[in-house]
């Protein structure tokens, strides 16, 4: 089982921040309210996730650590309407097969904790671990045992921004989750959990700048079972901005050519250019009606009717655009 988790491992684990991702989604998915991101040396050292979610009970320590144990479908019917980050069932498995890594948790019920290690196959057995509610994973020495691995992952700096890039885009999914990433003992964000309209625009800014925020136009739609939240900068807002496009269709950070494309074309029609609009936004669908299944980084969606998303998207955006015009 330990080859078959290395080969798998190929598609989940290509540098610190795909370890990250991993955790944090499991911590989102646990209803985590508030999620600490501690990293040494940009993540090749050490990463550990803490997390104050549903923790795991003791008995089931060991098995959550298994290549295709998932507590998040219980029949393959359920697929069709996933609506949690992670549901392979395997990313602790393959975490596990190319670093160490301990596994601590503690259900609210549970008296205290315990932890169980991987390292090389081997799992520990389980240990009494004292704890508040909650799940602990700590990642050691990522790739000591998959030296081909261990060239393609870059400069400690290189890998830190990777690690923020995803932090920021799931602080910007996740509001109401309290967010902290440490690098090397010192705090890099901290960003508090924010409960309404006011503190949901603070979060904007934290992460993508008070600039942003200021000069960008809120818009908020319905329409036939579709809603559509969030900011897009003004027209004249003019600085670079390749890294100001997040649009997330419930929860999930997307890039997808369809919605590109409707984002684009409001732009065009509105202010006869395209060019690199920012935008935060916020895509609400019934999750049967959108695949998230085609990519194995889940970066990627199929709508049932890409007709309907696109028209809904385009007219939103005009028309909020159009309003700017003088
Ligand atoms: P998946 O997320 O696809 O189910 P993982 O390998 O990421 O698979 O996790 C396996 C299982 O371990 C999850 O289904 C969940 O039951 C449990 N788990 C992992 N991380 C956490 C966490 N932070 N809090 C609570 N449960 C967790
Ligand atoms: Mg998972």
């Amino acid at each position: 089982p330990h080859l078959v988790n290395q080969i798998a491992a190929g598609e989940v684990v290509e540098r610190p921040a795909s370890v990250v991702k991993e955790l944090l989604e499991n911590s989102l998915d646990a209803g985590a309210g508030r999620i600490r991101i501690d990293v040494d040396e940009g993540g090749i050292r050490r990463m550990r996730i803490s997390d104050d979610g549903c923790g795991i009970a003791a008995e089931q320590l060991a098995l959550a650590l298994d290549p295709h144990a998932t507590s998040k479908i219980a029949s393959l019917s359920d697929l069709e309407a996933v609506a949690t980050l992670g549901f392979r069932g395997e990313a602790l498995a393959s975490i596990a097969s190319v670093a160490r890594l301990t596994l601590a948790s503690r259900t609210p019920e549970a008296a205290e904790g315990s932890e169980v290690r991987a390292e090389n196959g081997q799992l520990s057995s389980r240990q009494p671990r004292g704890m508040p509610p909650g799940t602990i994973v700590d990642v050691e020495d990522l790739f000591f045992n998959t030296p081909a691995r261990r060239k393609f992952v870059r400069t400690e700096r290189t890998e830190f921004g990777h690690i923020d890039d995803l932090v920021r885009r799931l602080a910007l999914a996740r509001p109401a989750t309290a967010f902290e990433l440490v690098h090397n003992g010192r705090a890099v964000r901290r960003l508090v959990a924010a409960t309404d309209e006011r503190s949901r625009q603070r979060r904007v800014g934290d992460v993508c700048g008070q600039a942003f925020v200021d000069q960008a136009l809120y818009l908020e739609n319905r329409h036939e079972g579709l809603a559509l939240e969030g900011y897009i900068a003004r027209p004249s807002f003019s600085r670079s901005q390749a890294d100001l496009q997040f649009f997330f269709v419930n929860g999930r950070l997307v890039r997808d050519r369809l919605i590109a494309h409707a984002v684009r074309q409001a732009y065009q029609d509105v202010l006869f250019h395209g060019r690199h609009p920012a935008f935060v936004l916020h895509l609400t669908i019934d999750p049967a009606r959108v695949d998230v299944n085609v990519h194995p980084q889940k970066t990627e969606v199929r709508f049932r009717d890409s007709r309907q998303v696109h028209g809904f998207l385009f007219s939103t955006l005009h028309r909020a655009l159009a309003e700017t015009r003088p």
